[in-house]
């Protein structure tokens, strides 16, 4: 750039080459009229003057040239010669190589002078471009704080130009106040030129412009110092940071916001950074860990609870923080008996963790659980005690009926059919409610995966006589991967699912039974699609709770099925449902979790 810059200030060479031709002859011209009077004196003065003028303005090469033309004329015209070129005094010849290399010298000299000029022309050029296109403002200022030049950015800022605030006191032209407050604070170049140092002010400012405008700003100052060191005076720096601190502005607010939310909500809520050391407590977890935040801050939680190392709260947070993975978890506190349901969060300052206990949550959950445990027992043990009995009297009605089938009538027949009818009824109702109450009993086993199409052959081998019978066809479409579920239950489910799909078939129309499974997430989703008779979209909620049936008894059941199948799957968290259109026939899905690969590798084996 300096080049292109010294180029640009370099004169054209047409007139510098013309000015270097034209001195010598001017010269020549002008010495003339005086050769009476001057005789041999100063033979070579005007040329000398001319060359040297000649330098001055097109530098060493235009010296040059000067310098032998004027030799050249001299020689020919004024020094007295027989022959062209041939001097008559031979003293001449040294007068004229002085002549000549004194001009040369001058020519050269003037020369540097012209080009160190040019160059110092060209920097001050560059020094007031780079100025004047710098993106931040400046402002510079003598010892007595009266600005000297200011760059355009500058003159936009404050609403002064140059040329107004030229000689005006720094304080008038760039008016800085603290923001919010907008009391006058000190100019940083006050600061400047009293300790002699960069600097800037720490506190967040503004500044008022000219017309009123608030700008907030980012700014500092350094002296200026002249070629022996000494300060000359200082330069302001500064520039616009409106988006900078409305971003800032609302970072705070929302830090505030979510500050406000932590320390009013009643779950516990804390933060450590990356060494364990407490960094956040709110009230809530001050409540529940019997201290205050200024007691924990800084100190490292398993030396101040010892208690927790090895637990599970040590062993989650410690997992949550290396597989840098969110953990959700439940534990209770032996020490203090407290049960709590914690969230652990890793992020790069460390762990945030939320908790809340629910001792009260655990107690209620788990007197539901004696409960229902006590009343599957007594369902259990009342209907198997009510078994016996009740099939002594259907036997013993039956066997009445053959005694006495000749000698009653008609409607003394009809009540002895009703009696058997009612007990075969009721012992189905039972059979149900022991299926029903007997979910439970029956062990989840993750640990063993479930074939899942095994379980289906077993259960399509029971069924054989009735598919038979009904002239039905059962087709599996796709593959049915293992589930984590207990063999019992997959087979209760396929058991009632497919005798429901063979029972409530359109008259006439021989049952077609599809089998099919999807992996959805951590699910196996299975379908038994019929083309039965459907049930009606205001029934399709009713059809799960027990003892709840659509027909009477011209369709054996005891209406027990599909509530045992919404008992199973809910165990394991899956769900039960149906999709159907009446007339056309219905898709019951059941979901189960899928095995993992290991389990399911233990399973084929
Ligand atoms: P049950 O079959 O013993 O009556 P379930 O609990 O198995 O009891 O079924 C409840 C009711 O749901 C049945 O009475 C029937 O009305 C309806 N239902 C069940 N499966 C089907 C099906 N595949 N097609 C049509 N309706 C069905």
């Amino acid at each position: 750039m300096e080049n292109t810059l010294l180029k640009s200030t370099q004169r054209n060479p047409w007139t510098r080459y013309g000015v270097a031709v034209v001195a010598p002859f001017l010269a020549l011209l002008l010495r003339m009229p005086l050769a009476p009077f001057l005789g041999n004196k100063g033979l070579y003065t005007f040329s000398f003057i001319a060359t040297a003028a000649s330098a001055m303005y097109g530098g060493f090469n235009a010296g040059a040239v000067t310098t032998l033309i004027s030799a050249f004329l001299i020689a020919t015209f004024v020094i007295p010669s027989q022959k062209f070129l041939v001097l008559d005094d031979p003293n001449d010849y040294l007068t004229l190589a002085m002549f000549l290399g004194s001009s040369a010298t001058v020519s050269y000299l003037a020369g540097r002078m012209v080009d160190a000029r040019k160059h110092e022309r060209a920097i001050r050029l560059i020094l007031q471009q780079t100025l004047l296109s710098i993106g931040d403002a400046v402002v510079s200022t003598d010892l007595n704080k009266r600005v000297r030049l200011m760059n355009r950015a500058a003159e936009q800022l404050t609403g002064w130009t140059q040329a107004e605030a030229k000689g005006k006191r720094i304080s008038d032209v760039v008016h800085i106040v603290a923001e919010g407050t907008q009391a006058p604070v000190e100019n940083p170049i006050d600061l400047v030129l009293a300790t002699g140092r960069i600097g800037g002010l720490p506190q967040h400012t503004e500044l008022i412009s000219r017309d009123g405008r608030r700008i907030p700003l980012d700014d500092s100052g350094a002296p200026v110092c002249d070629e022996n060191g000494m300060m000359a005076g200082a330069v302001l720096v500064f520039r616009d940071i409106s988006d900078r601190r409305a971003a800032e502005k609302r970072l705070e607010a929302a830090e505030i916001r979510s500050r406000t939310i932590l320390e009013s909500i009643s779950d516990s809520f804390l933060q450590l950074d990356r060494d364990w050391r407490f960094s956040y407590v709110n009230p809530a977890a001050e409540k529940t860990l019997s201290r205050t935040s200024q007691q924990l801050l800084g100190r490292n939680c398993w030396t101040e609870y010892p208690d927790l190392v090895g637990t599970a709260i040590d062993i989650n947070c410690k997992k949550a923080m290396a597989g840098n993975q969110p953990i959700w978890f439940e534990t209770l506190d032996e020490k203090r008996k407290r049960w709590f349901d914690i969230a652990a969060y890793p992020s790069q300052d460390g762990l945030s963790i939320y908790f809340r206990e629910i001792t009260d949550r655990k107690r209620t959950e788990q007197s539901l659980k004696h409960l229902n445990e006590d009343l599957t027992q007594f369902t259990y043990a009342a209907t198997h005690d009510l078994r016996e009995p009740l099939r002594t009297m259907s036997l013993n009605a039956e066997l009445l009926q053959r005694a006495l089938d000749t000698q009653l009538d008609e409607r003394k027949r009809a009540y002895l059919t009703n009696l058997i009818t009612g007990a075969h009824r009721m012992a189905r109702l039972i059979d149900g409610l022991l299926q029903y109450s007997g979910v439970n009993d029956v062990p989840e086993v993750h640990a063993r995966p479930v074939d899942t199409g095994n379980a289906l052959r077993e259960v399509l081998e029971s069924l054989q006589v009735t598919i038979n019978e009904n002239n039905a066809v059962v087709t599996v479409h796709g593959e049915l991967p293992p589930v984590a579920a207990n063999h019992v239950h997959v087979t209760q489910l396929f058991q009632n699912l497919i005798a429901n799909a063979l029972k409530y078939s359109r008259p006439g129309v021989p049952p077609e039974i599809r089998i099919s499974a999807q992996q959805q997430d951590s699910y196996l989703v299975v379908a038994v699609a019929d083309n039965g008779i459907g049930v009606a979209a205001e029934h399709q909620d009713r059809i799960f709770a027990p003892f709840k049936r659509l027909h009477g008894p011209e369709i054996s059941g005891a209406g027990i099925g599909l509530a045992t199948c919404k008992r199973i799957v809910e165990r394991y968290q899956g769900r039960l449902w149906i999709e159907s259109e009446p007339g056309k026939g219905s898709t019951f899905y059941f979901s189960l979790p899928t095995a993992t690969r290991s389990s399911a590798a233990t399973a084929s084996r």
